[in-house]
């Protein structure tokens, strides 16, 4: 299923494959629920004013009425409302979810209690770091000295938001240019497929207890997509993380603006990503930290230094051979 989901997303003509479209149509609910417009109508001061003038505030009984007063059609009504609530919530009970996942491995699944690959058979590291920290300098070196496949999550969503057909292409646009994280379950569902693509390069399907490198950099950017991927995908044997000045890599994606093309290498936006950055992901390297899982590198320095310092620290936690 994952594979036949890669295809589908791979395929430039393809139209989104059932599970993007089932996942569009859980974020146009969700996006329904918390719209304003779902909201009940506020009271206007002629509602208000109409609702005030029926109610009546004396607590005196109105005149002619009488004094014995029959309290046996309440206690009907009050049994026939109380069976009639614990009906529905029975009902409610027995009704599927509305947004029950079809197939374990669609866009939109729950999260598995099984993890796709096992930490075993396949070494994922995380790499973070503000933007502009050199993430994608860095990994570049990696893949070259120790044969690591480099899967940056910002890659991915670029190329979905170009993928002709794509449901996600304008809300992909939009969250890149305002910083934003995009939800987690379109980043997660890519990273896994460009996984089982690498690991089925032979195209044959059989992937279970093939032996893999992972790079995965930019995510997780936020806690809920690192328990996801963990949960859903595979439990992470290390975080690298880039640190580095706001001043640096503001100036470097700046510079990088200059040629990239990237909707988000402007003032404006590297301004949002920041404010992502230290809000949003941050949280997540604190947590990885609580586990004893990062490794923090000085990204203040060159390329150069940087990469030594990276290979010392990496090969510390993998060992040379790994
Ligand atoms: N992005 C996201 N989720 C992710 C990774 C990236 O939503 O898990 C989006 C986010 O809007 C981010 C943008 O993609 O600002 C660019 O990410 P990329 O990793 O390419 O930026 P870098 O950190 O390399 O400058
Ligand atoms: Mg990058």
């Amino acid at each position: 299923m994952q594979r036949l989901l890669w295809r589908q997303a791979s395929r430039p003509s393809a139209s989104s494959s059932p599970s993007l479209s089932s996942l569009a149509g859980r974020f146009q609910r969700a996006s329904y629920a918390s719209s304003p417009f779902a909201a009940r109508a506020a009271p206007t001061p002629s509602r208000l004013a109409t609702r005030t003038a029926r109610r009546s505030y004396s607590s005196e009984p109105p005149k002619g009425s009488s004094s014995s007063i029959k309290f046996w059609p309440f206690l009907v009504i009050i049994a026939l409302g109380t069976g009639g609530y614990a009906m529905v919530v029975k009902q409610r009970a027995e009704m599927p979810a509305i947004d029950a996942p079809k197939k374990a491995g669609e866009l939109g699944a729950p999260v598995k209690s099984t993890p796709t690959f096992s930490a075993d058979d396949v070494t994922v590291v995380f790499v973070l770091g503000g933007p502009g920290a050199g993430k994608g300098t860095q990994c570049a070196n990696l893949v070259k000295d120790y044969g690591f496949t480099h899967l940056s999550a910002g890659d991915l969503l670029r190329a979905e938001q170009e993928r002709p057909g794509s449901q996600f292409g304008e809300m992909i646009k939009d969250y890149i240019k305002n910083g934003l994280i995009v939800p987690m379950e379109v980043t997660v569902q890519l990273l896994e497929n460009a996984m089982v693509a690498d690991l089925d390069k032979t195209g044959k399907g059989a992937i279970a207890g093939r032996k893999g490198k992972f790079l995965i950099d930019g995510f997780p950017r936020k806690l809920d997509q690192a328990h996801k991927f963990e949960d859903a995908v595979c439990p992470a044997k290390m975080v690298l993380f880039f640190d580095c000045s706001e001043k640096e890599m503001e100036a470097r994606l700046l510079n990088r603006g200059k040629t990239s093309g990237r909707s988000d290498d402007n003032a404006d936006s590297i301004r949002k990503r920041f404010r992502t950055f230290v809000e949003t992901s941050m949280p997540v390297v604190d947590y990885f930290e609580t586990q004893g899982k990062v490794v923090k590198v000085n990204a203040e320095r060159s390329p150069v230094e940087v990469y030594k310092d990276t290979q010392k620290r990496l090969e510390g936690v993998l060992g040379k051979g790994f």
